[in-house]
């Protein structure tokens, strides 16, 4: 079995929302002269790889504490969509249920230090509406968002308890593969949204 890390890095470089401030990581203290390291980290709950709870935009929607862990996990499906359009074609003749975590393979992460804000692939609304028949766990993309301001997709999924991950990386490790994906959140009490460590073990 196989680990890919679909993770972004977090450091003082790591690509933050258009009007968010970035993540800021500085040295509080040094081994070489502190007889100890440590940092100090400040960010959003939606730096880097992330999940969105339903609270993120549903008023009364629930916080990362109201998921069960098992909700982290799941069955991949990959969609390849760097070579053409998000459509409802895209799902069929997919193996899709009530374990699958849904990722979009757009290739925009590949210009995660630059460009990473241009020529984003949204989903259309009725492919969400289709995923949320499907009873799926969640989503993830391979970019800052799966739609824009007013958040239709958002909108569509979160009040159906489907999780959004967003900034993941890597996904073209696990073409023509199969594999499961954990994103556990960090702990935070009524987290809205949580930075997490993707990764998928490859059968
Ligand atoms: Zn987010």
């Amino acid at each position: 079995m196989k680990i890919i890390d679909l993770s972004m890095p977090l450091d003082n470089k790591t690509p933050a929302y258009p009007g968010d401030e970035r993540i800021h990581i500085e040295d509080i203290a040094r081994v070489e002269q502190d007889g100890y390291s440590k940092k100090n980290i400040s960010c959003n709950t939606h730096c880097g790889t992330h999940i969105d709870a339903p609270i993120h935009m549903v008023v009364g929607g629930k916080n990362l504490d109201q998921f069960a862990l098992d909700h982290f996990m799941g069955e991949v499906v990959l969609i390849d969509v760097r070579k053409k359009a998000i459509t409802k074609d895209c799902l069929k003749d997919k193996k899709i249920n009530s374990n699958s975590v849904v990722l979009f393979l757009t290739g925009q992460s590949d210009n995660c230090y630059k460009e990473y804000y241009q020529g984003t692939k949204y989903i259309p609304e009725d492919v969400a509406q289709d995923l949320v028949k499907l009873k799926i766990k969640a989503i993830g993309v391979d970019a800052l968002s799966p739609d824009t301001d007013p958040y239709p997709i958002h909108k569509i999924l979160l009040p159906k308890n489907i999780l959004i991950i967003e900034n993941l990386m890597n996904l073209k490790e696990l073409i023509g593969k199969e594999s499961t994906i954990h994103f556990f959140p960090l702990k935070i009490t009524q987290g809205d949204g949580s930075p997490c460590r993707a990764i998928a073990f490859v059968k």
